[in-house]
């Protein structure tokens, strides 16, 4: 490869108006900076992508667009999520960069980490995971409850890196071949890794939101690290197996016991005991059938195969209508 590397950053915003303009400046500065330091291209790119946002945010996009050639923006037709943003962009500058680096647009991430990729970039790896340092800012809940989701992501068999989140450094190369995940159930940080090639991490520090609130609460986390688990491996469902295997045995000794017990003409009005089992095991098995139907559920919409992000608009072709002329 000749010259230096055209970098994208991947920016997913949704209703992000009030921190926009502050990070905005920031991310710009960074690119002009990395290229005045000869380690990208002039022609690097700051590229949001709108997640179908309910407020101003696209027009701030299409206004930074019009001040400064270095931000382009595109527009999902609908809010999909964070996933399915970064994806979007992802996809979208796969074949116009040799680099892109995926940032949340709310000024937590340290954006000084991305000399640090860049560089490893420039000495051989081909993905950089940013990894948070501390995480001192984050309330002990979310501390808490983030810590826990990484331990038990990698407990039910979905390998992926500790304290990483979507802050990371993605060749060209490696975005080629991740095109050919077709899945429509994504999960990044899960999905990454199975691409191979060299990679490597750097620590940053996770600071405050400058602005605006997190779209990520309790719920939406859950969900998130339930759609992981289910989306990278079958593990539970195995767990499913083994249990039910255990209970077999357990039930069958029951069974032998209560046979033998009634042979002696010991027994005794056992309803307590019989309640207390009939509940455990329809507790058991609903669950189970729970996470199988999980399954099925995600079978349904890989079959299903539907687009997984639509985008309406780029800030460099913008839609307009033929009868306005
Ligand atoms: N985001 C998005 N679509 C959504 C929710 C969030 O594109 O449906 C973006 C959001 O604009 C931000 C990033 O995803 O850039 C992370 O969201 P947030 O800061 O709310 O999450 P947290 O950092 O609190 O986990
Ligand atoms: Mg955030």
């Amino acid at each position: 490869m000749s010259g230096k590397p055209i970098l994208w950053i991947i920016i997913p915003c949704y209703n992000e108006e009030e921190v926009l303009p502050i990070t905005a400046p920031q991310f710009l500065q960074k690119v002009l900076d990395l290229a005045g330091a000869g380690l990208i291209s002039d022609r690097s790119r700051v590229c949001f992508v709108n997640d179908g946002s309910r407020d101003r945010t696209w027009e701030l996009i299409c206004q930074f667009a019009r001040q400064d050639e270095h931000f382009i923006g595109i527009s999902q037709s609908r809010n999909r999520g964070h996933q399915n943003a970064v994806l979007a962009g992802l996809m979208e500058a796969r074949d116009k960069c040799d680099i892109t680096i995926s940032i949340d647009c709310d000024g937590q991430d340290d954006i000084n980490a991305m000399d640090e990729m860049v560089q490893q970039y420039l000495d051989g790896a081909e993905v950089v995971y940013g990894v948070r340092s501390r995480r001192d800012t984050d309330t002990f809940f979310k501390r808490f409850t983030a810590e826990g989701f990484y331990h038990l992501m990698n407990l039910l068999g979905a390998d992926i890196v500790f304290n990483h989140a979507d802050y990371r450094l993605i060749s060209a190369r490696v975005l080629e071949s991740f095109a050919d995940y077709h899945e429509v159930n994504i999960f990044l940080r899960g999905m990454v890794p199975l691409v191979g090639f060299p990679s490597t991490t750097v620590a940053y520090e996770r600071h405050e939101r400058l602005a605006g609130e997190s779209h990520y609460p309790l719920s939406k986390m859950l969900s998130l690290a339930f759609d992981g688990i289910t989306s990278l491996s079958n593990k539970p469902i195995r767990l499913i197996t083994g249990a039910g295997m255990l209970f077999s045995i357990v039930s069958f000794i029951g069974v032998i016991w209560a046979v033998v017990m009634g042979l002696m003409g010991s027994t005794v009005a056992g309803w307590a005991s019989t309640v207390c089992i009939v509940c455990l095991m329809g507790g058991i098995q609903l669950i189970c059938l729970g996470v199988i139907g999980e399954y099925i559920g995600k079978i349904y919409m890989e079959t299903k195969a539907r687009p997984r992000y639509i985008i309406s608009e780029r800030t460099w072709e913008p839609y307009e209508r033929k009868y306005h002329g």
